[in-house]
């Protein structure tokens, strides 16, 4: 197995819930992929610098690259990246270089031996490194949705127009990917007409792949909605009056996943769902009204599609996010995997019911902003990151959140076709409409 062609991993986010679960998944991959040898070309963190030189260092292959893409910390990875490497044991060397700042995010997402970039960054500061990526005709692994919900229509079709596979790894997007299969294969002749002029004719997988979210893709055939699921969150029975006194320890204590704090937060308020309808409607080239969203709480099933005969087909697994990860990395193969499959010697409740936007008001603002597109995406992200962050300084209370959200895309001038830069202005804009909303 010593001969088996490599395929080489930039993990952007690595100190992440997202990184160290595709570190682990990588790992595993190497014991058991007949075809392929893993490599981890580069890892990036922005602080908890200690743990980001020990995850560059369990790799089996010392990575060409450890990204810190805040500048601030360089003195202390210098320092921690030569205390590793001196240990007898550590495999990293004089070829593992450290690089810093957000343009080494950029360096290690295009590098030349790279196949693989998974986008595991979280909110707007993956937007250049995963576009990068994306220009640079990479698989890209997608975990970094607000990159979508910022940019979706610039991204998407810079992906067509590169031969770049953008592949989820967001869970429920992954089991529309997996339930869309049927559909996908219905579709594929179109699809070999619709692939863009410069990109090389691949292999039939990667071809699949790019009629994911390719512009040019005729909707999904037999396909009436793409069901995502919702765990409905720590707040899932609780009434508007008791979320507007909740806590940050209460809302950070997800019942089902163990994540990053913002999207952990997101999930309380649905506005993780809100994102999800609007990375769903980008990723697969539908529109808003072909999307629904109900609460399942045990996040067994995680989502559905129904075709147009009524007939559902759900992708289900326990709880696990090396399952979305591994399969965004090896699709269109199927290996084993770390992540536990679920076991049949015991009972399992798998509730469906409907969402409740009159106590989650993120999600019907989610479903708006599919809708109207255009800046909507970029401003309704920007103001949930402030109003997040601001909650979780105790500066405002759980329920500001959505409210923060609505007003401030209510404040700004809506257009439908702007350009990366414009929208990239409105970040701005809309984290500072945000503060003083949170203000008044
Ligand atoms: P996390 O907070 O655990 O990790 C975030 C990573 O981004 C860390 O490596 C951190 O160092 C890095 N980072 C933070 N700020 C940065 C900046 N300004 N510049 C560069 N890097 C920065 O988050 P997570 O839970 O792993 O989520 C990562 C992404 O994956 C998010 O977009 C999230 O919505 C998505 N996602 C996560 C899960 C999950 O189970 N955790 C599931 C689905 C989607
Ligand atoms: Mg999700």
């Amino acid at each position: 197995s010593n001969n088996r062609p490599v395929s080489r991993v930039a993990v952007l986010g690595a100190t992440g819930s997202i990184g160290v679960a595709t570190l682990d998944v990588i790992e595993n991959l190497n014991r058991c992929d007949p075809e392929l040898a893993w490599e981890v070309s580069s890892v990036s963190g922005h602080s908890q610098i200690e743990s980001l030189i020990q995850l560059a260092d369990g790799c089996q292959t010392a990575p060409h690259s450890v990204v810190v893409s805040n500048a601030e910390n360089e003195p202390q990875a210098a320092q921690a990246l030569k205390t590793a490497a001196a240990q007898p044991d550590s495999r990293l060397t004089e070829r593992c270089l450290l690089d810093v700042g957000p343009d080494a995010l950029v360096r290690a997402a295009t590098a030349k031996d790279v196949d693989v970039v998974v986008a595991a960054i979280v909110g707007r500061a993956g937007l250049e490194s995963t576009l990068a990526a994306v220009h640079a005709g990479k698989r890209v692994a997608l975990a970094n949705k607000e990159t979508l919900v910022v940019a979706g229509p610039v991204v998407t079709q810079a992906a067509a127009d590169n031969g770049a596979e953008l592949l989820p790894i967001d869970s429920e997007h992954s089991a529309i990917f997996q339930c869309l299969a049927e559909s996908r294969a219905r579709q594929s002749h179109s699809t070999m007409l619709a692939s863009s002029p410069n990109s090389t004719p691949g292999s039939a997988a990667s071809d699949q792949a790019q009629s994911l979210n390719s512009s040019a893709t005729p909707s999904w055939p037999g396909v009436r909605r793409l069901i995502l699921t919702a765990s409905g969150g720590p707040f899932r029975d609780w009434t508007t009056a008791q979320m507007r006194e909740a806590t940050i320890d209460q809302a950070l204590a997800h019942p089902t996943w163990k994540m990053g704090a913002k999207i952990t937060i997101d999930s309380a308020s649905m506005m993780n769902k809100a994102l999800e309808v609007i990375e769903a409607k980008w990723l697969f080239n539908v529109p808003a009204d072909k999307i629904e969203v109900v609460v399942h709480p045990q996040s067994l099933i995680h989502s559905l599609v129904e075709f147009e005969d009524g007939s559902l087909i759900a992708q289900v697994s326990p709880p696990d996010m090396r399952m979305p990860i591994q399969y965004a990395l090896t699709y269109p193969r199927r290996l084993p995997c770390p992540a536990p499959a679920l076991d049949r010697s015991q009972s399992w409740d798998m509730t469906l019911c409907p969402a409740d936007p009159e106590r989650f008001p993120a999600l019907a603002l989610g479903f708006e902003v599919a809708r109207v597109g255009g800046t909507a995406g970029a401003v309704v992200n920007a103001a949930n990151e402030t109003a997040v962050d601001l909650f979780l300084k105790r500066q405002i209370r759980f329920t500001d959140i959505p409210e923060i959200c609505r007003r401030t895309l209510l404040d700004h001038n809506h257009e439908s076709s702007p350009t990366l830069q414009r929208l990239l202005k409105l970040d701005v804009w809309a984290r500072d409409r945000a503060r003083e909303l949170a203000q008044i």
